[in-house]
This record gives C-alpha cells, structure tokens and sequence, in this order.
C-alpha cells in the first residue's frame, strides 16, 4: 500500500512525542470503513481492504513512509494538572495532503500500550469505537468542525472491561492533534525555547498568514480563541455535550474531538450532565462556554513568555483576549440560534425566551426548532402551546417575518437511547440498527418516511463513560 505521507510534527517537533509500534492484532477484520472520507485523503479504498490496510488500520504494522508515534501532552483534567499525559492508547499514523490541499493526520486510538499508557490497558471495544464512528459523522453533518471516523476494525481480541468486549481500533482524521494540552506540556516544564518551536509550529499549520509576524503569538492566541467560541456556539445550538473538556480535549484547530462521554441534550436543560466522572457538572451542557474560556485562559498563560520577554508585559494583552471571548462568543450563539428561529438577528430576549419555554415545558430541544414553521402553527403549539407565555412569543417571532429554518435545525442528532440500541445490536453482531442510524446521521435536515423512531425523545436519563 502506497501512501504519500508528510510527516511534520516527527520532523519538527522533538520532544513531544516517542517513537511507536502498535500492538499487532490476532485476527484483524474490518466493520466499517469511510470510503467517502478514504478518497478526499487520496487513500485507495481496495488497498485498505487488503491484510496490509487492515494492518496499519489497526497498528500492527506500517506501510512506508508512515511516521507511528505517540504524542505526548499535558492538561488539565476537571480542574486539575497532570503534567504528563499522552496518548496512552493512541497513535499518529502519519500526516497526509487531503483532495482539498489540507494536511489532515491519520491517528489510531485503541492501538495498544505506549510509554504514557499509565495503568491503562491500551484497548478501546467494539462499543465505544461505534459511538465514535456515529456522532462524529452526525457532528460532520450537521455542519461542527470535528474530528472524523476513517475506519473501525475489530482486532480479534478479548478486552476486559465489566464483561468480556470485542477489541476494536478507531481509525480518525483530523487537522491536526494539537491541544491545548500540547503547549501546556512545555510550559510546564518551562521549555520555552520547544515552546516556541510548537508555537510556530501550529501557526505555520492552522494560521499560516501569521507565520513570521511580530505579534503572531497574540494574533494566533486570538483566533485559537474565535475558533474554540465558534464551535462551542455549535455545539449549544445542536444541543451538544460534550462531557469532557479538559485541555487535553480541546483542540487548537478547532475541531471537536475524543467522542468518550459525549451526548446529546433531549429536553432543554442547562444543567443537563451524562457523565459518570462529572460529578460536579462541571460540564454540564449550559457550562461549555464558560469551561472553554477557562480552558482558553489556560493556553495563554502559556503563550505569555512567548509575547513577551518580561511575561508581565504581555498580561494586560492577553487578559483583554480571553475578555474578549465572551462578546465573541455571545455574538456567535446569537447567530446561530437566530438562524434556527428563522431570523436574521434575533434579540438575545427572542433566544431566551423560546429556551426559557422549553426548560418550562420540558419539550424536547430537538423537535421544538424542527416545528418552528411561518406557516404552521400547530406542531410548536402541540409542544410548548401551554406555556403563558407562548402566545406573547409567538407574536413577536411572527412579527419579525421569520424564513423556514429547515435547513438548520435538524431531524435526526444521535439521540442516547437509539444509539445505545444501535451499539447493543453492533456488539451482538447485527450492524443493520447501525448503518441504518448512520444514513439518517449523515443526511440530518431530511425526513425519512419509516425513521421515526429515530426522533423519539428517550424517557430514561442515561449515563456515559469515559475511555471504555
Ligand atoms: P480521554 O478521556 O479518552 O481523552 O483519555 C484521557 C487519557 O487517558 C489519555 O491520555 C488517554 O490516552 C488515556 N487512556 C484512556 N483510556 C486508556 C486505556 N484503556 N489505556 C491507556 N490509556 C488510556
Ligand atoms: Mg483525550
């Protein structure tokens, strides 16, 4: 198998990374490949599906050029340090040149044990790497910068968790595995010379304009921030949790990434949590915004000898930038949710006033946007129609002269009971529950006759977990 890899963080980022080899699999068979996602990255669909593909699918062995390592990073997980992470059952393949001229990694999680593994046993299950395949390409579709699933390949293996599992390998893509904990690593250990490197490293990988500029530090520590309160206004208006937003987890590209403990909200609630680890809400779903400027002022404490020579210096800057965040912010949900109402600028009183009947009347999120019709009254009036203040609401909207928002607001999201099913199905060796959920996923603003169950808010709360 010929690949035209272009390895850039092994050439130019010593120090954050060891040299690996992935563990090789018994008997390695393939469940699901994206031969769409396969051919924008200019890889051959037949060639994956030979020995060869599966076996750098799954990390026993490497064709030529591929450059297999395990990052290292550090971050902050529910608040607090840990100056070692890294990819503990994980690896990058390589970097390749995508159909569109963008560099994108090929990375493997589920590959076996690594020097940063700790007490892990390096696995991921069949379970997990589905629920991965499925909300990132439901993310995808509905429009969120994310990470994405190439493949998912059983390993023939037995993984222990509570019950005997199926070893799986996810193979993803994505711009780049630069978090937040990535700078954090050297600031740490006050490398700031290897701090700087990975500085201009990531400028010259995700904001190549500002390569060579003399503010480029303050500049890229900006547009680090408009892209993380940009996706964090997608995620809210998609109803989105993602449940685990340590540094670690958040990208500087941008991009969503580590599916784990993730969901989606059915009825609006702020204090809405998944998570079996978030004991706190920490990451409740109305705490995202909140949490990534927490997250944010984290990387530019790390940015600040890199501003200035006396970090003191570069302070008043930088506080303005993560300030800064929250009007960002504000003005991008106020984009997004006005869009789902139809309207071109909706007052923020607009916004709240529809959620805050929601919450009221316990309707499920999704389904609400989807009945917002300029024509119809009868189905958003089937949900929310008991609220006092629905009638007041719905003059005000009406008053506005709102536009069909069908295109935005979603019929089908990952809903957890139907993905649950889905994974159960999967893991007793029917995929059919699976692929079928998949398509809706990937077509979402479009009704399917035959699919309404996928809409069906569930009635049990469900719980996530992380890295099964
Ligand atoms: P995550 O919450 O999936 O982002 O994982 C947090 C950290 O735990 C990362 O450094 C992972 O590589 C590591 N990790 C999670 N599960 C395992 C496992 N089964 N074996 C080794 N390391 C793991
Ligand atoms: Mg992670």
């Amino acid at each position: 198998m010929t690949i035209r890899f272009d390895n850039t963080y092994a050439r130019d980022l010593e120090g954050l990374y060891l040299p690996f080899q992935g563990a090789v699999s018994p008997d390695p068979a393939l469940v699901w490949l994206n031969e769409g996602l396969a051919d924008e990255l200019g890889l051959s669909v037949p060639a994956l599906r030979t020995p060869q593909g599966l076996a750098m699918l799954t990390g026993g062995a490497m064709p030529d050029g591929a450059s297999p390592l395990a990052m290292a990073y550090a971050g902050h997980q529910f608040g607090g340090f840990s100056p070692q992470l890294g990819d503990g059952r994980a690896m990058l393949v390589g970097e390749v040149i995508d159909r569109h001229g963008q560099r994108r990694d090929i990375h493997l999680k589920g590959s076996g044990r690594t020097p940063f593994s700790r007490g892990g046993d390096g696995k991921a299950v069949l379970g997990p790497v589905l629920r991965e395949v499925l909300i990132g390409e439901a993310m995808h579709a509905l429009g969120i910068p994310t990470t994405r699933a190439l493949a998912a390949t059983t390993t023939g293996e037995t993984v222990w968790r509570e019950t005997p599992q199926q070893g799986a390998v996810l193979a993803r893509v994505a711009a780049s595995h630069l978090r937040v904990g990535t700078f954090q690593f050297f600031y740490a250990r006050q490398e700031t010379a290897r701090l700087r490197r990975l500085a201009d490293y990531a400028i010259a990988r995700h904001d190549p304009d500002l390569s060579g500029t003399p503010d480029r530090y303050l500049a890229f520590l900006h547009r680090v921030i408009a892209r993380q309160m940009a996706l964090v206004a997608r995620w809210m208006a998609v109803g989105f949790v993602h449940g685990v937003m340590n540094t670690d987890n958040m990208t500087i590209s941008g991009e969503t990434i580590d599916y784990g403990p993730c969901a989606f909200i059915d009825a609006h609630d702020p204090a809405a949590v998944y998570s079996s680890i978030d004991q706190q809400g920490r990451y409740a779903y109305g705490n995202q915004p909140l949490l990534a400027r927490w997250n944010l002022a984290r990387l530019a404490e790390t940015l600040l000898p890199l501003i200035a020579d006396d970090p003191q210096d570069a302070l008043p800057a930088v506080q303005d930038a993560i300030a800064g965040a929250e009007s960002l912010y504000a003005a991008e949900r106020r984009a997004r949710f006005s869009a789902k109402l139809g309207l071109d600028g909706a007052p923020d009183s607009l916004i709240d006033g529809f959620l805050d009947m929601l919450t009221a009347q316990g309707a499920d999120f999704t389904n609400a946007f989807r009945a917002l019709s300029p024509d119809d009254d009868a189905p958003l009036r089937t949900l929310i129609g008991a609220d006092p203040r629905f009638e007041g609401w719905l003059a005000d909207w009406r008053a506005r002269g709102p536009v069909n928002a069908r295109a935005v607001n979603p019929v089908y999201i990952p809903r957890n009971h139907v993905v649950d099913a889905a994974l159960t199905a999967a893991q007793a060796g029917d995929l059919a529950p699976f692929q079928r959920l998949l398509a809706a996923l990937q077509d979402p603003f479009t009704r399917r006759p035959g699919f309404e169950d996928l809409e069906t808010p569930g009635t049990a709360h469900i719980v996530t977990y992380c890295g099964t």
